[in-house]
């Protein structure tokens, strides 16, 4: 599926426990991601300092639902299950 612009549930939602920059202990969930800027737009996208967790992720029906609403719930739940 293609990402939905300015979703980005995925900066937002899930825990990251990588290194980022500004967030050196990586950022807890449901944080904002203090690399997402005021644009929704990831400021170090293509950079090396931007975690592998954040390249590896891609926009999925089971990740992402068909709404914000649902990608909200259904990263939290994967999140929850996966921790
Ligand atoms: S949660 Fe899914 S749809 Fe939303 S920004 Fe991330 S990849 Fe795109
Ligand atoms: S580093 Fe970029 S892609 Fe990764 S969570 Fe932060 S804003 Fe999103």
């Amino acid at each position: 599926m293609n990402c939905r612009l300015g979703c980005v549930l995925c900066c937002i939602a899930p825990s990251i426990t990588s290194v980022i920059p500004g967030m050196p202990k990586g950022k807890p969930a449901g944080v904002r991601c203090i690399q997402l800027n005021d644009d929704n737009f990831c400021m170090i996208f293509g950079l090396p300092d931007r975690p592998d967790v954040c390249a590896e992720f891609s926009a999925s029906i089971d990740a992402c639902g068909t709404t914000n609403e649902q990608a909200l719930w259904l990263i939290t739940d994967l999140e929850s299950s996966t921790c």
